[in-house]
């Protein structure tokens, strides 16, 4: 068996530790006779996997007591929806901050279900090569909250900065950077993200929300979208995802056995570095991202020729690595890094990048 070298921007690689771990438990976890996939979701067993996994995400990412950690389904995508459902109660209006696809379709969710939301910056005049300057005086004193999207999985870019709301809630969307560094929590009021980016196989999504926001949900709102009724019920108002559950568990782990986040950021930036400074040390490649604006996660670049551009991802899948393929909006090439690739990954990048520009000359 030969695995490749995945630089799929999600579903995306799983540590190999992960992937060894869950083999070995797939026909009996422990003692119960079972696999997780077969577990009832009210067994002590279970309850133990899901308590466990809450306790060291906590660990990991330094929640503070005061904030929710809620295991949901449907997606960052049905977040996009049930964060007006449940905050805009608080005065009536929200701002949004547009920097991407998902930013933006998070904004055109809340539009569409009658919301006064107002979109306070964007960087589309720029085909979102940057984050948009956001400023404190920017924001609507009266918003219920703001929303952001912190890494933009599509284009390549990351906020450098967590910005300053105020006392309005800040919203984040984090799906493509959960986990891949500390981060502050007790600077937000919310922070979403699918799984299947960094932390977990697709199927679960993760909500951590400060407890004082529990309190402004539409009483109209699908129970399974109320963030209030599943921290009530521990995630368990219906059938959580189990399994995914599990396995963000085990990724946890893995975090906790390298050393935490700390020690994941590290990984993280040598990894980037490695392929941003051959980016900047060439011509052939252009990374159209503003520097200060780039993500550590997803690593966009084009070579500014179509057929050459369309030529690259499949000579590198010949090569073992895979899934380069730029997102259809910005074309080129991405290459997603995620916590799991490992350094070696991105070095046989770069030195297959050197040899296909040197085989395929442009002019
Ligand atoms: C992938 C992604 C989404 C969409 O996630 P789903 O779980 O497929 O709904 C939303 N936001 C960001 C930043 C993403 O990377």
């Amino acid at each position: 068996m030969n695995r490749v070298y995945n630089f799929s921007a999600g579903p995306s690689m799983l540590p190999v530790p992960v992937l060894e771990k869950a083999a070995s438990e797939m026909m009996c976890y422990g003692d119960s006779g079972m696999s997780v996939m077969e577990m009832s979701h009210r067994s002590p067993v279970y309850e133990k996997i899901i308590a466990d996994a809450e306790a060291k995400l906590r660990e990991i990412m330094n929640i503070p007591e005061n904030y929710k950690v809620l295991f949901l389904q449907g997606g960052a995508s049905t977040q996009f929806a049930a964060v007006p459902l449940n905050l805009i109660g608080r005065t009536g209006k929200a701002d949004y901050i547009v920097s991407g696809q998902f930013s933006g379709k998070a904004f055109k969710e809340a539009q569409k279900m009658g919301y006064d939301v107002k979109c306070i910056a964007t960087s589309k005049d720029t085909n979102f090569d940057r984050i948009p300057v956001v400023t404190k005086d920017m924001i609507s004193p009266d918003a219920s909250y703001v929303h952001i999207c912190f890494n933009n999985t599509i284009y390549g870019t990351k906020y450098s900065y967590i910005p300053d709301t105020g006392d309005v809630p800040l919203v984040a969307d984090m799906s493509s950077c959960i986990i891949s560094e500390p981060v502050d929590v007790s600077k937000f009021g919310v922070i979403y993200a699918g799984a299947q980016k960094n932390m977990a196989p697709a199927g679960v999504t993760l909500v951590i929300v400060r407890e004082d926001l529990l309190e402004y949900g539409d009483p109209k709102m699908p129970s399974m979208l109320d963030w209030k009724l599943m921290a009530e019920n521990g995630s368990m108002y219906n059938t959580p995802p189990c399994y995914s559950i599990y396995v963000a568990g085990l990724v946890y782990d893995w975090i906790l056995s390298i050393g935490g986040l700390d020690a994941m950021k590290e990984r993280n930036e040598k990894k980037a570095a490695l392929l941003y400074d051959y980016l900047d040390s060439q011509d052939y490649y252009i990374a159209p991202v503003q520097k200060d604006s780039r993500s550590m996660m997803n690593v966009t670049f084009v070579t500014g020729n179509e057929e050459i551009d369309k030529k690259f991802p499949k000579e590198a899948a010949a090569a073992g690595l895979v899934n380069l393929k730029g997102h259809r909006s910005v074309g080129g090439m991405r290459a997603s890094i995620y916590n799991a690739m490992p350094y070696e990954g991105v070095e046989a990048l770069v030195a297959f990048m050197k040899k296909f520009a040197a085989e395929n000359p442009k002019a």
